[in-house]
């Protein structure tokens, strides 16, 4: 088999990859370890920012999150039970978040892909990129019927955190930059109205708590927890119990209780490798970077660097200039940096850390203030949260 670009993962970044490049005009397979019903069942992230709501309209696959993904104009910031609006309509020039599952997101970029012929091979195991310092890289894969080979000009490295492409690149090659918090996310779903028509984040002398959704019928509700906690620690009741007392305020009188499933704990990690790029591999997502989801940028960050690697790949096709793709790692980066530094910052602003003493505690609480009262800092977090302008 030949294409001109090998996508590994079909995740959101390998999938939006792959529209990105049709539209281009480039040859493009994708392809991925898991099945695809495996792959648009995974529940993960659920809010987009503008530009990838704008994106999926451009790629004509809107029309759904359109019709069904909820449109936040704000976010509200809970402090030991008292609470502030951030405005996003009066702050971000009108941009706003849509509320809309990965897996929605998933289902809609498959649909597009069956309908456009867009070659996604499902469950390829064993899938190795070879002589990606040379001109004629290609990569290896086992199928069901064997084992199988594609030619290729470039190879986009799309597979996530635990990829192989990461690993393909020799060590004194790559720089990591990499920061583990001492806590989790306990993150369950239910079947209940959400407690508030928009987002609530609260800091809590117990720790954080996340109040969000997936639907006005679908709750989507998180926990700092312990990395030592098991999800059995966990029964309905002592979640419910513990997500009102730091949800706090009205929002904890407006909970609906109800069973919880998809129950889950998520370590919470900041990492960068940089380059981006080493001779013909590309990587872009979860292979280049994780964000802790505080700032929900981790999707939208796997969007905005496929974005800038189509568009760099677009231009050599056409026009033969190296430009764009020589300048790959540095554009996705700078964009990237940005959002590492926003998920950080919230996070230090909103957890309790285990070493955390009366000073930190202060600090937290005064700088919560200042965004309160101070227009300028609303805005500064308005900004980033509805997400920074992509770098193309
Ligand atoms: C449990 C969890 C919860 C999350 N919650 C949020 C959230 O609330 N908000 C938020 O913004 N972000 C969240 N994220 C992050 C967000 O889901 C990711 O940033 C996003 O999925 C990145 O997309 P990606 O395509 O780069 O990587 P992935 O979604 O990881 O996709 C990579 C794909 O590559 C495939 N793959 C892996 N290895 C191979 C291989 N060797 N060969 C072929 N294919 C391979 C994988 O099966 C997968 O389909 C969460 C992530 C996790 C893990």
């Amino acid at each position: 088999m030949r294409a001109q670009v090998a996508i590994i993962g079909a995740g959101p970044a390998g999938m939006f990859l792959a529209h990105l490049l049709r539209e281009a005009g480039i040859d493009a397979v994708v392809l991925e370890l898991r099945s695809r019903e495996y792959v648009v069942a995974r529940v993960r992230a659920g809010v987009l920012e503008q530009s990838t709501v704008d994106l999926m309209r451009r790629l004509g696959i809107g029309e759904r999150v359109g019709r069904e993904g909820m449109v936040h104009a704000g976010t509200t910031l809970a402090v030991d039970g008292d609470s502030f609006h951030v405005d996003f309509a009066e702050l971000a020039n009108g941009a706003a978040i849509t509320v809309y599952g990965q897996s929605e997101v998933m289902k809609d970029l498959n649909q597009a892909a069956d309908e456009r012929h867009i070659h996604v091979i499902y469950e390829a195991s064993d899938v190795r990129p070879h002589g990606l310092d040379t001109d004629t890289p290609w990569v290896t894969w086992n199928s069901p019927h064997g084992a199988r080979r594609l030619e290729c000009d470039f190879v986009a490295g799309c597979d996530g955190f635990h990829g192989v492409s990461r690993g393909c690149i020799p060590h004194g090659a790559l720089t990591v930059f990499e920061r583990a918090y001492p806590f989790g996310w306990l993150g369950v779903l239910a079947e209940v109205p959400p407690c508030n028509h928009e987002l609530v984040y609260a800091n809590h002398e117990r720790g954080f708590a996340l109040a969000s959704m997936r639907s006005p019928t679908r709750s989507r509700c998180y926990l700092q927890c312990s990395l030592q906690d098991r999800i059995e620690d966990w029964s309905d009741d002592a979640f419910w119990d513990e997500f009102a007392l730091r949800i706090g305020g009205s929002f904890a009188s407006r909970i609906t209780r109800g069973p919880t499933f998809e129950k889950s704990i998520a370590p919470l990690r900041s990492f960068v490798c940089a380059p981006m790029r080493w001779g013909r591999l590309f990587l872009a997502g979860d292979a280049a970077h994780i964000v802790p989801p505080t700032g929900a940028k981790g999707l939208n960050l796997a969007v905005a660097d496929v974005v800038v690697l189509a568009n760099a790949l677009g231009r050599l096709y056409a026009t033969g200039s190296c430009e764009g793709v020589d300048g790959y790692s540095d554009r996705a980066l700078a964009r990237v940096w940005k959002a590492e530094r926003f998920s950080w910052w919230l996070t230090n602003l909103t957890h309790r850390f285990p070493h955390m003493d009366g000073f930190d505690r202060q600090m937290q609480l005064a700088e919560l203030a200042y965004l309160r009262s101070s227009r300028a800092a609303r805005s500064a977090f308005a900004e980033n949260y509805v997400g920074l302008p992509l770098e193309v």
